[in-house]
């Protein structure tokens, strides 16, 4: 059984004293219940605060970015080994708005993603299509696309090691999100594009939807067969809908 996933994306957002604050809350919450996976990714600056912070929590820490070289005169980046050495067990790769706003194409992506495991770091990687990819039928074509890069560079096996979500560009941050229908049609899609090449990793992977998931569409988007979770912006910033998506998930699971 695939364990649920709840993953957190603060993008560049937040203070000392706000994350303090929406972990406090977010420990309180769910000392007690968890049963599901809940992994927080703060900006860069804040890893080691929150890594202090979730001591002991059962939360994970994730990081939002890679680079994709190593140590080295690469001025403003931060190293795989660097996320680890600051206690992160995830990375976010090739969310849309890096993909949109810095440029990254599917090679970087998939450079990235092989950067992050050879350091141990469980990348979640990003695939989704713009509206105008969508409304020009082309959802399939592009997300297999953008999976195919990284299964080329990387191996079906690594999907052993990593989460895939699924996040249609036209729902994030735009309140807009996908029925519950047409992500189960893109998660089934991704898994059964990994199932070509080794069933047991498809049955395993678990593929997250991302994309204005809040407490009063997530039991909705869990209930489908492939949604093994989500990857949540906004609603991640507010400790009781993130803990009420987490139930959600957990009420599936
Ligand atoms: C995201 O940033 O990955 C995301 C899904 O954002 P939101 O939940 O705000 O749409």
């Amino acid at each position: 059984m695939r364990r649920k996933l709840v993953a957190g994306n603060w993008k560049m957002q937040g203070r000392q004293a706000s994350n303090a604050a929406l972990l406090q809350s977010l420990k309180a919450q769910t000392a007690d219940w968890l049963g599901v996976d809940m992994w927080v990714a703060p900006p860069a600056a804040y890893l080691m605060q929150v890594a202090g912070l979730l001591q002991g929590s059962g939360i994970a820490l994730a990081a939002q970015n890679v680079a994709r070289e190593n140590d080295g005169a690469f001025t403003g980046e931060v190293s795989a080994g660097m996320l680890v050495d600051c206690g992160c067990h995830a990375v976010i790769i090739g969310h849309s708005e890096r993909r949109t706003h810095y440029g990254e194409s599917d090679a970087l992506v998939a450079e990235k993603f092989l950067k992050a495991q050879e350091a141990g770091l469980v990348p979640v990687l990003c695939v989704g299509e713009t509206l105008d990819e969508r409304e020009a039928g082309a959802t399939a074509a592009v997300v297999r696309r953008q999976l195919d890069v990284v299964l080329a560079a990387a191996g079906v096996a690594a999907l052993a090691q990593a989460v895939v979500a699924y996040e249609p560009v036209w729902a994030i941050g735009t309140g807009r999100t996908a029925t519950p229908e047409q992500a189960q049609e893109v998660h089934a899609l991704l898994r059964s594009r990994v199932a070509q090449d080794d069933e047991a990793v498809a049955a395993g992977l678990r593929l997250l939807y991302g994309g204005s998931v809040k407490a009063a569409n997530a039991a909705a988007l869990f209930a489908m067969p492939d949604i093994d979770g989500a990857l949540v912006g906004g609603a991640s910033l507010d400790a009781n809908e993130f803990v009420a998506i987490a139930r959600a998930a957990r009420v599936a699971q």
